[in-house]
């Protein structure tokens, strides 16, 4: 990227210059850190974003797949504009609060009880303590490469390197933060995903100290490969003969069915972490699940087994902007988008034999990634991007963001919004043929 690219961002490169000084890196997330210099946002509206440069691009990633109804939509905007007028945030409860819980523990008949915080990482965190609080078991088993967010325990093993992951049997606790405690590492037993043996012979190993078996039914980073039934259904039943809780993260998955990706399952999870899409926009996250399970969180119990707390949780804001966001995503517009996705990883597989390049699609419902290789890959191992395919598929995200105006999520992959129709499409499929092309 350069000049001779005849495009303008040198309000961005200014602006960068100007956040480096204040903000490490000059942005928040590293997520959204590109090379050689993040981009600022000056609006958003539906399915397209424009940046301080005027640069006008049609977004397929909805900040981290958290935007179900694209940026702004009008009902949403005008729901948390007449909250706002009552106040953001109390030191008491508040109505809309209840009527989203009962929204939800509505839509999903296993949520016997819910709480709402703050982030999905928060919900993950406050899931596994709940799971050893109940249990009085310390360690927990999550798949190697998972991402559940970055509480100590549940980021572990979230990056491996083919140095450092281990024997297939028994993959290394691996670390991604500098200095996290040797005892982290130890509480934390990491299996690969959808192999029935290895990892019903790890989870046998540690029976006696397992709190929960951790599961994200679609684990984008493990390469967004559904999780096999008969693997799950083989966790799940040990889980039920070891009194070990199974608890999912449907922080991102959510979005799959009217009720989520367990849906698809013949399993019911103890409890499930939420996040994202639920809060309409704004940040959240929320922990569902068995009553005698969360009643761990209960004030009104003789023994607290959890003290749970936030200053935000629950805030009417997020609750009216999460009530009217999952309102409007009733079981027309899961059909809808997902049909809509349907479409687009046709019409691109269409357009990748037409390039002629090795790449195959993952994914389900609304959500969909690409990989640089014919067969899907069915566990982190297998998704691994070498530093030589990473740095394709960094060329060719640029390529798509810089000269297809396309927003993607960095890990090659799509989290479609409802605003998202056939000409979004029809751009997205012509843009990834000339990406293709260029970079195959
Ligand atoms: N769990 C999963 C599966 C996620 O993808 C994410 C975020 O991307 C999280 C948890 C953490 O959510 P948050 O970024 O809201 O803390």
């Amino acid at each position: 990227m350069g000049k001779a690219d005849n495009i303008n961002y040198e309000s961005s490169l200014k602006l960068y210059n100007r956040a480096k000084k204040v903000i490490t890196g000059g942005v928040s997330r590293n997520t959204i850190f590109r090379r050689p210099h993040p981009f600022y946002v000056a609006q958003a509206k539906g399915s397209y974003v424009t940046d301080i440069d005027g640069n006008t691009r049609i977004d397929f990633a909805n900040n981290m797949a958290s935007l179900i109804h694209g940026h702004s939509h009008p009902v949403i905007v005008d729901a948390v504009t007449e909250q706002m007028q009552n106040g953001t945030a109390y030191t008491l409860g508040s109505e809309v609060e209840v009527e989203f819980g009962e929204l939800l523990v509505e839509r999903n008949k296993e949520f016997e009880k819910i709480r709402f915080v703050n982030s999905g990482t928060e919900a993950v965190m406050s899931m596994i303590k709940a799971a050893r609080a109940y249990t009085g078991n310390p360690k927990i088993a999550k798949a190697e490469g998972a991402y559940h967010g970055t509480y100590d325990f549940a980021e572990i093993s979230q990056i491996a390197e083919p140095h450092n992951w281990g024997d297939i049997n028994q993959p290394n606790s691996v670390p991604v933060t500098y200095g996290t405690p040797e005892s982290v590492k130890q509480d934390v037993v990491v299996f690969p995903y959808n192999d029935i043996k290895r990892t019903l012979n790890l989870l046998e190993a540690n029976k006696d100290e397992l709190a929960c078996v951790l599961i994200d039914p679609v684990s984008h980073r493990v390469g967004m490969y559904p999780i096999e039934e008969e693997f799950l259904v083989a966790i799940y039943n040990w889980t039920r003969k070891n009194k070990v809780l199974l608890v999912f993260d449907e922080v991102v998955t959510y979005r799959v069915t009217y009720s989520g990706a367990q849906h698809l399952y013949p399993v019911k999870p103890d409890m499930t972490a939420l996040g994202k899409i639920i809060g309409g926009g704004f940040p959240v996250g929320a922990i569902a699940g068995d009553a005698e399970i969360m009643s761990v969180f209960d004030p009104t119990q003789k023994i607290i087994k959890q003290p749970h707390s936030g200053t935000f949780s629950a805030n009417p804001v997020t609750m009216i902007a999460g009530k009217t966001a999952m309102q409007l995503y009733d079981r027309q517009a899961v059909d809808d988008i997902n049909k809509m996705a349907e479409i687009a990883k046709h019409q691109i597989r269409e357009a990748i034999q037409l390039a002629h390049v090795p790449v195959s699609i993952t994914g389900a419902g609304s959500m969909f990634r690409f990989h640089f290789r014919y067969k899907q890959p069915r566990n982190y191992r297998e998704t691994y991007q070498s530093p030589e395919e990473r740095k394709v598929i960094v060329d060719l995200l640029d390529y798509l963001f810089i000269h297809e105006n396309l927003i993607l999520i960095n890990t090659f992959a799509c989290m479609f919004a409802t605003t998202i129709k056939q000409a979004e499409v029809d751009r997205l499929t012509q843009s990834m043929y000339n990406g293709l092309k260029k970079y195959k």
